[in-house]
């Protein structure tokens, strides 16, 4: 019933130095510089953290739990996400979504499988909705979803996307709407998380949705943004000194296929020499898709499962790479997207009272022991649960 992690050196995201950590359950339930004689009394696990550095689980806003690279054709659409490949790359919340495909795929299979994930033991949420509008949904209508299915945070559709249906700005202002106003009545975000495409209008209709929907800026978080050609980074600059959040996508690096992308170390130091605040910036896998591999005169080969261990992988490439500081690159993956999902009040930090989400990291930040809601599910980098077909 009791776990303590001993001894390590926690980033909350903030540094707190090294401390002790007592779990009950599912949640954190005290911290403090030394708990070994409480522990005693509570008969508690120990887990030893001693020259480790213990951080929040990772919260992923942008998985492909079913699959995606739909317009690959059928035989280029990748399938269900192994659980473990979340769990080895820190993940332990993580919000599923649809993509192009939502004939072939759709709401109630995504909800299946996240109640399946979330049984396995990280936590799951949902976008209603894919690329087009109107959206796919569970209960019939976006507003419905989010008020009365607990997984679903809010919507997701496309905008500048040539794979998307063609609708009009007012028709995304009615979804938009209803995602918004199902938040408030629910108690939820009602988020509206934008898919944006490669067509030239870049953040356009964000910026038309914004003026003819007077919903807050912060409701609204564009993904996708680290894209050069065009240019959606010069829009995402001008959107983020408006005071809204924007996601960065850990698979758009040219060296995993996505030539017109840039990668989102280097995306990230540009927002920071425009002089924006990293608390306004996110970074999400958009895991399990299919993306392409090109030979050295750039045809096109073959198709990988770019996976969601890309996740991890960039968050390295910022700590190593940006001018910022440790806890800075963790608020990325936790704090900020926490807040931008609205589920700060259980997720993305280590506090009393918050879930058991914790990644033990060696000193060279490769995964030793992670922990979703106070079970371990990873120990010395290998995956303890597994779903049964792994
Ligand atoms: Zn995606």
């Amino acid at each position: 019933m009791f776990k303590i992690i001993h001894q390590g050196h926690l980033f909350a995201p903030e540094d707190r130095g090294v401390n002790d950590i007592l779990i009950c359950q599912e949640k954190i339930a005290k911290i403090d510089k030394d708990l070994s004689h409480l522990g005693k009394q509570l008969e508690a696990e120990v887990i030893s953290a001693d020259g480790k550095i213990v951080v929040p689980g990772f919260i992923d806003e942008h998985v492909h739990f079913l699959g995606g690279g739909d317009y690959e054709g059928p035989a280029g659409a990748t399938t269900d996400i192994e659980f473990s490949s979340l769990t080895t790359s820190g993940i332990t919340t993580a919000v599923g979504c649809l993509g192009s495909d939502d004939t072939a795929r759709n709401m109630l299979d995504l909800m299946r499988r996240a109640l399946d994930l979330e049984k396995l033991g990280i936590t799951t949420y949902l976008y209603t909705g894919s690329f087009n509008v109107p959206s796919p949904t569970i209960t019939g209508n976006v507003r419905r979803d989010v008020m009365m299915v607990d997984k679903v945070l809010g919507v997701k559709f496309a905008i500048s996307e040539v794979m998307a249906s063609s609708s009009s700005l007012k028709e995304m202002a009615e979804v938009a709407k209803d995602s918004y106003l199902g938040g408030l009545i629910s108690g939820k975000k009602g988020l509206i998380h934008l898919h944006v495409g490669k067509k030239a209008q870049r953040l356009e209709p964000l910026f038309d949705l914004l003026k003819l929907t007077d919903i807050p800026i912060t409701y609204f978080v564009p993904t996708h943004v680290n894209h050069f050609e065009p240019n959606v980074m010069e829009h995402a600059i001008q959107f983020l000194k408006m005071g809204g959040t924007v996601d960065l996508s850990a698979i758009m690096d040219p060296e995993a296929g996505s030539l017109s992308s840039l990668r989102p170390d280097l995306a990230l130091s540009e927002f920071l020499k425009a002089g924006i605040s990293i608390e306004q910036i996110a970074l999400s896998s958009d895991g399990n898709v299919s993306m392409p591999i090109f030979d050295e005169k750039g045809n096109k080969t073959g198709l990988f499962n770019a996976g969601v261990d890309h996740l991890y992988h960039m968050f390295l490439m910022i700590v190593k790479n940006c001018r910022v500081s440790f806890s800075d690159s963790l608020k990325m993956v936790t704090s900020n997207v926490a807040r931008v999902l609205g589920i700060e009040n259980r997720k993305g930090s280590i506090r009393v009272g918050k879930d058991a989400d914790l990644i033990l990291f060696n000193k060279d930040y490769s995964i030793d022991v992670v922990l979703a809601r106070g079970r371990v599910m990873v120990e010395g980098g290998k995956a303890l649960v597994r779903s049964y077909f792994e």
